[in-house]
This record gives C-alpha cells, sequence and structure tokens, in this order.
C-alpha cells in the first residue's frame, strides 16, 4: 500500500536557505512546494538545476506564483496544497538594506507573516510552522552569548519587523495551541549567498583579484565580529524543529564568533594572495547602530534536537571562494 509524501510549502523557496531546504526535503521523500513572486526574468538561479530536471519538477517539485503581500493567492495555495510543514523563510533578508526600505521591510517581514500566520490558523488541518527568524532581534545586546532567554531589543528595521513576527508566531502557538516554531537564526552564509552581503562580497572579491579582474576592495569595519555558520547546516536544523513532539523556538548558531579581519585571512590565503594588499576602508559600508557581542549559544538545539554544525568557519569559507573562482572561470 502506497503511503502519501509529506507535503512541505516553502515561502523564499529561490532564496539562499529555501534552495538548500527544497534540496534537503526532496532527498527526504517530500513532496515540495514553493511560493515565487513574479519577475521579470525566470532565472531562479538557486534552483535552476532541480528546475531543469523533468523527473524532479513538477513531480516533486512544484513552485506557485504568490507575493507576500498577496494574502488571497497564498490563502488559496495553501488550501490546494494542504501542506503538513511550512517554512516561511522569504522577506527582505538584508539589514543594512532595511534603513533605506524600512516601510516595505516592515510590511513583508512583519505584516507578511502576520497574514500566514492568520490563513493557518484558519485550515481545517493547519501545518506545522517554521518562521525563520534572527538574531537581530536581540540587537545590541548586554549578555553574551544570546540564547533563546536574551531581551528582544532590535536596533534596525529588519530587526524589529522581525521581533513582530517572531513574536506573533509564539503568540499563535500559545494562545491558539498551533505547533508553530521560530528558529532564531545566527548569520548563515554559502555559495548560494546573495552579493550584497559582507561574506560573499570577500569571497568573490578573492575569486576575482586571483584572476585580474578586480583590483580593489573597499570594506568598512573590519574588527567587526560575526557567528557565521553553513546555510544547509541551519536548514537541517530547521527540518528537526518541526519533527520534534513539542513546538518551541531554537537559536541557531555556530558559538563562536570570529571577526571580518579573519574572514579576509581564510578567504585570500585560499588563493595565496596577501588581503592587506587590496582592502581600502570605506565610510559608507559601516552600518548605523552596528551591533557588538554578537555571538549565538545553540546549547538547546543541540540538547534537543541533536542538532551539530557540520561545516567549520574554514571550510565554510574556502567552500564559498572555490565556487566563486569557478564562477569567475566560467564566466571568461
Ligand atoms: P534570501 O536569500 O534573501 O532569500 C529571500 C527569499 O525571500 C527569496 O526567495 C526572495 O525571492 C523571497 N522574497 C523576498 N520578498 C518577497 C516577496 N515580497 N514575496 C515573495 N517572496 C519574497 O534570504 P536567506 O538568506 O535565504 O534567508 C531566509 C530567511 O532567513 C529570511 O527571512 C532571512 O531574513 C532569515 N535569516 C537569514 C539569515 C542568514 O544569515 N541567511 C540569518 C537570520 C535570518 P526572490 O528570489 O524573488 O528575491
Amino acid at each position: 500500500m502506497s503511503t502519501n509524501p509529506p507535503r512541505a510549502l516553502i515561502t523564499g523557496i529561490t532564496g539562499q536557505d529555501g534552495s538548500y531546504l527544497t534540496e534537503v526535503l526532496l532527498e527526504k521523500g517530500y513532496q515540495v512546494h514553493g511560493l515565487v513572486r513574479r519577475s521579470s526574468t525566470l532565472e531562479r538561479s538557486r534552483l535552476k538545476d532541480l528546475y531543469r530536471d523533468p523527473s524532479v519538477y513538477e513531480k516533486s517539485l512544484f513552485l506557485h506564483y504568490a507575493d507576500l503581500d498577496d494574502p488571497t493567492t497564498i490563502r488559496r495555495v495553501v488550501g490546494h496544497v494542504q501542506p503538513t510543514e511550512m517554512y516561511h523563510l522569504a522577506g527582505q533578508s538584508h539589514v543594512g538594506l532595511s534603513f533605506d526600505i524600512p516601510e516595505s521591510t516592515c510590511d513583508l517581514t512583519a505584516i507578511g507573516t502576520l497574514r500566514i500566520l492568520e490563513i493557518l490558523r484558519d485550515q481545517p488541518d493547519p501545518p506545522r510552522f517554521l518562521h525563520a527568524s534572527s538574531r537581530e532581534i536581540f540587537g545590541t545586546p548586554t549578555v553574551s552569548p544570546q540564547d533563546e532567554s536574551t531581551a528582544v531589543n532590535p536596533n534596525s528595521p529588519y530587526g524589529c519587523a522581525k521581533a513582530f513576527a517572531t513574536q506573533m508566531t509564539r503568540i499563535y502557538r500559545e494562545s491558539h495551541g498551533l505547533f508553530f516554531c521560530n528558529a532564531i537564526c545566527f548569520n548563515h552564509e554559502s555559495p548560494r549567498r546573495g552579493e550584497n552581503f559582507v561574506t560573499r562580497k570577500i569571497t568573490l572579491a578573492a575569486a576575482r583579484i586571483k584572476a585580474g579582474k578586480q583590483k580593489q576592495l573597499a570594506l568598512g569595519d573590519i574588527e567587526a565580529a560575526r557567528d557565521w555558520g553553513y546555510a544547509r547546516d541551519y536548514v537541517e536544523a530547521m527540518w528537526l524543529m518541526l519533527q520534534q513532539d513539542q513546538p518551541d523556538d531554537y537559536v541557531l548558531a555556530t558559538g563562536i564568533s570570529r571577526t571580518i579581519k579573519d574572514l579576509l585571512e581564510v578567504a585570500f590565503s585560499h588563493v595565496d594572495l596577501n588581503w592587506q594588499d587590496y582592502v581600502v576602508t570605506d565610510e559608507r559600508f559601516r552600518r548605523p547602530a552596528d551591533a557588538c557581542q554578537l555571538l549565538g549559544n545553540p546549547e538547546k538545539a543541540k540538547r534537543v534536537l541533536g542538532w551539530e554544525p557540520g561545516v567549520s568557519f574554514e571550510q565554510l569559507i574556502r567552500l564559498m571562494v572555490d565556487q566563486d573562482l569557478h564562477r569567475v572561470q566560467r564566466a571568461e
């Protein structure tokens, strides 16, 4: 007797995390549905291998058009798919940019999440739900490392929108008895990271300088430190969160803080270059109200989920540089 596969619905499926999560869920035998917004190209580069694979696309992977500001369409897709699990990863994900476009950031990230919570609450059999929250909800914390009990005190429009969405997810869990969870994610990177994030900016620059296609790299504060992990490890933890007996919130982090200078050292030495010869500082790249002491405590995720980040900082940065070298060479 054949049983129906579990059905996952992913918002933000074309993003860094959404594309890795799709691969992970397909490997686990899920039928995966993704929401995509209309754009002028059908690029969807992070999904292209799956999208072009006739044994996958429209067999176990399905895409549906819906924008986060279009709740009628999202409601229709949810009703049609009837997912058993929903992963909400879509949003304006750039902290610095959120100072330039605060209204749309809050509309999509805060109210967009509330719209989805309302849609799910109305379902006859609501799916298990994961909201991709962020360490930015802590703003500039006064304790380090930060964990699930750290005070919420955002200092950016992005962090503020995520704080609203995180608290709403908790409220729906506690008030309506729904299996709704927050993954409070610290930075996680990969070769699929957008080029306007500092990790990718550095690994791409190392590759381009090595290939003679770039001369300099302008950065803000290179002493700034972050807790950086590998995106594929983090989506595995998101899946684990929805397999537990009880819904809960978890900090996803490595517990290790590294500076941008460390990142430069690993990236440039991997291509036998000395970063000091190429990096210039540019005040324009300093973020307003930059946070300090940014370090996550993943103890709960390790203890309850049995989760362990599998890729080290050095491995991650080398992986990113290798992929960027490959891309730069292919473009020649
Ligand atoms: P990402 O690469 O920027 O992907 C964002 C996704 O959201 C893309 O698929 C994008 O679609 C989609 N999206 C944006 N606006 C939309 C709209 N109006 N309607 C429908 N879809 C929309 O982000 P990520 O790194 O994968 O992160 C996933 C989630 O985790 C985000 O919510 C992010 O804020 C959160 N998070 C990430 C990190 C991190 O370090 N990566 C840390 C903490 C929290 P397009 O492809 O069409 O642009």
